[in-house]
């Protein structure tokens, strides 16, 4: 969290939502991007951060965007012997927002969480990073939302307009924690609380707090 929060706050503020003071002493974020689960809180983030993942095994070393690390549920592009030694993020101007669904302060996983890293130039989107976690059996990027938003004003028509294709990204399933209904709905509405939250509107969003 110290290293993190002065580029990047927000990552910060949902890490402080990540388990309780007692797990996070003894977690570490290789652990937490190795064990590859779909539900993993830093993963979303850093892949909406464009992260590169080093990998090591003796002395081979090897680099990969970490959204390349998740291959499929339980399945990740790993060798055995090879470990997490690092994770490197570019430096950027922030912009992410790290929105984590759950329903306690502590000791809760998430049922959605949605990353947003969504880049405007002169009004425009230039670039568009979108990760989640809890929407797929894996840590994943909405690369057809993305699509949908790239080349075209940042505005709230926009917006709504590439809300259909969080349909074609995601297919999310229904547990303990949240129907498939319920993640897709607030998958949709996250994007649409970075819009207002970016152009300066108040949200009127029930925030977990400690
Ligand atoms: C009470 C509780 C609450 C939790 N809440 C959250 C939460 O809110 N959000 C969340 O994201 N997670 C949560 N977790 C999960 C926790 O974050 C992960 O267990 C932790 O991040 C894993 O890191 P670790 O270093 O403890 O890995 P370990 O548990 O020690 O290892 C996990 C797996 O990854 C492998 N591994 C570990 N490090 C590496 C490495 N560097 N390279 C290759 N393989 C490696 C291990 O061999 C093992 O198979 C919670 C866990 C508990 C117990």
């Amino acid at each position: 969290m110290p290293a993190i929060a002065p580029y990047h706050p927000d990552f910060a503020e949902m890490l402080r939502r990540f388990a309780s003071a007692q797990v996070r002493a003894a977690a570490t974020i290789g652990g937490n991007i190795a064990n590859g689960s779909p539900i993993g809180d830093s993963p979303p983030a850093l892949i909406a951060l464009g992260a590169t993942l080093h990998l090591r095994k003796g002395d081979a070393r090897r680099a990969i965007p970490l959204e390349d690390f998740f291959l499929d549920y339980g399945k990740q592009d790993r060798a055995p012997g090879e470990f997490v030694e690092a994770v490197s993020i570019p430096r950027q101007p922030d912009r992410l927002r790290a929105y984590k669904l759950s329903k306690r302060f502590d000791q809760d996983i998430s049922a959605v969480c949605g990353c947003f890293n969504i880049t405007v130039e002169n009004g425009t989107v230039t670039a568009a990073r979108i990760a989640f976690g809890g929407m797929a059996g894996i840590p994943k990027r909405a690369s057809a939302v993305e699509a949908a938003l790239v080349g075209r004003p940042w505005t709230q028509d926009t917006v709504e307009a590439a809300l259909p294709a969080f349909d074609a990204d995601f297919t999310p399933l229904s547990d303990m924690r949240a129907s498939a209904r319920y993640r897709m709905d607030a998958a949709k509405n996250l994007l649409v609380r970075y819009i207002l939250e970016d152009q300066g509107f108040a949200t009127d969003v029930l925030e977990v707090t400690a």
